[in-house]
């Protein structure tokens, strides 16, 4: 919720200082269902604030199952913005007893839809609608958690910002919002449990290089060259691959930390035997300091196809050979275009509601003047 305007209200109401702890922690840990369920509350503050805060800053608007298990809730601000947020389960089948046998990883969404249009990329195409705050960050987990609390099936345990948009355009309020699923008081979940996905923005990489809390870091490179990247990725215009790797260097020397690369598997395009020895090549500049994630392609409407299962293995082979550590992510919930790449909504709708909203309130703001009694 917005917790700013939780604050006042309760100042408003004259409420003693540790309520707002309270009920942060009822809403954020316990993941308590709406002020209803709050009933360590006096049942008329219970009323006051049904009526003045918003128990969640988004509205789930639709919600997908995939057959795999992973569910994809659609959302809007306040303001009519649409985002997605994906809850992807995967089971354990190595699971020893005791431990759990079913892992759930939230994926949210950083801004409601994406300046950086890369080629592939179904959210790119929608533009950017506007950045999300702080709290439309969190309340996209509590609207998952208390999905899985209403099922009863345990907690969610890692966090992805691999959603809709990119992070580090909207560096400040994701990172606050992590704060938050990181605070022992929230869902409490540890730094590294937490990932920040990025299309390889420099200032952001640098400046979470110099963070107190280290959450993990992914870079969405896809190629191993600037012509080629450039190609797919019209960021690179900004931001060359040596620029990249460089920061890469800054932020593995200030936090120790190995980066995790991801790398789209385009047939064709990039997943040729030489752009495996290039991508080594560049990555063993720094050996030890990367992790290779290899991603399959999820459908989009484009023109690209994913590379077969043989190629990928001989592309890692490849990787493997100059001692680079890989893996092969197939995305979870495809059939929901709840996969990377493929979460994407129509934003013109809100845009044009805001722009009427401008103007009816310009044109009341005039009626208002008109209205103004003359001075005596
Ligand atoms: N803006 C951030 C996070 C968004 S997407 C970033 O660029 O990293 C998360 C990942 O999905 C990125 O690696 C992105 O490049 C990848 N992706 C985009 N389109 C995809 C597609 N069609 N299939 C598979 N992965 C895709």
């Amino acid at each position: 919720m917005d917790t700013e305007l939780l604050s006042t209200v309760l100042a408003k109401r004259k409420q003693p200082a540790f309520r707002e702890r309270q009920i942060l922690r009822a809403a954020q840990h316990e993941y308590v269902s709406g002020w209803e369920a709050m009933t360590t509350l006096p049942k008329r503050l219970r009323e006051q604030l049904t009526a003045e805060v918003p128990f969640s800053t988004v509205k789930v608007d639709l919600e997908e199952r995939s057959k795999d298990g992973s569910v994809k809730l659609r959302m809007l601000t306040h303001d009519g913005f649409p985002l997605e947020a994906v809850l992807m389960r995967f089971d354990q089948p190595h699971a020893k007893e005791g431990e759990k046998q079913t892992r759930y990883t939230a994926c949210l969404s950083s801004q409601s839809g994406c300046a950086l249009s890369c080629e592939f990329c179904a959210t790119g195409k929608m533009k950017l609608g506007r950045n999300l705050t702080q709290h439309e960050i969190v309340d996209q987990f509590l609207e998952l958690a208390r999905q899985r609390q209403r099922v009863g099936e345990g907690r969610i345990d890692n966090v992805v910002m691999m959603g809709m948009g990119e992070p580090f355009h909207n560096y400040d309020e994701v990172i606050a919002a992590l704060r938050t699923l990181n605070s022992p008081d929230g869902p409490g979940l540890g730094a590294r449990r937490i990932a920040i996905s990025t299309v390889g923005w420099v200032p952001g990489i640098e400046k979470l290089a110099k963070e107190d809390i280290q959450f993990k870091l992914a870079l969405s490179l896809h190629a191993p060259n600037d012509n080629l990247r450039g190609s797919l990725m019209p960021v690179n215009r900004k931001f060359p691959i040596e620029r990249l790797m460089q920061a890469c260097r800054f932020y593995q020397d200030q936090t120790k930390r190995r980066i995790f690369i991801e790398y789209l598997m385009l047939e064709n395009v990039n997943d040729q035997p030489e752009h495996a020895k290039e991508l080594a090549k560049l990555l063993n500049d720094q050996p030890g300091q990367f992790h290779v994630n290899l991603i399959a392609y999820n459908p989009t409407g484009t023109d690209f196809v994913g590379a077969s299962d043989e190629t990928v293995r001989r592309f890692s082979a490849i990787l493997q050979r100059a001692d680079l550590e890989t893996s092969y992510r197939v995305s979870r919930a495809r059939d929901i275009s709840g996969a990377c790449g493929q979460l994407a909504a129509p934003i013109e709708a809100a845009k044009r509601a805001q722009r009427e909203d401008r103007l009816a309130r310009a044109k009341a703001k005039v009626a208002d003047t008109d209205n103004a009694p003359t001075p005596a």
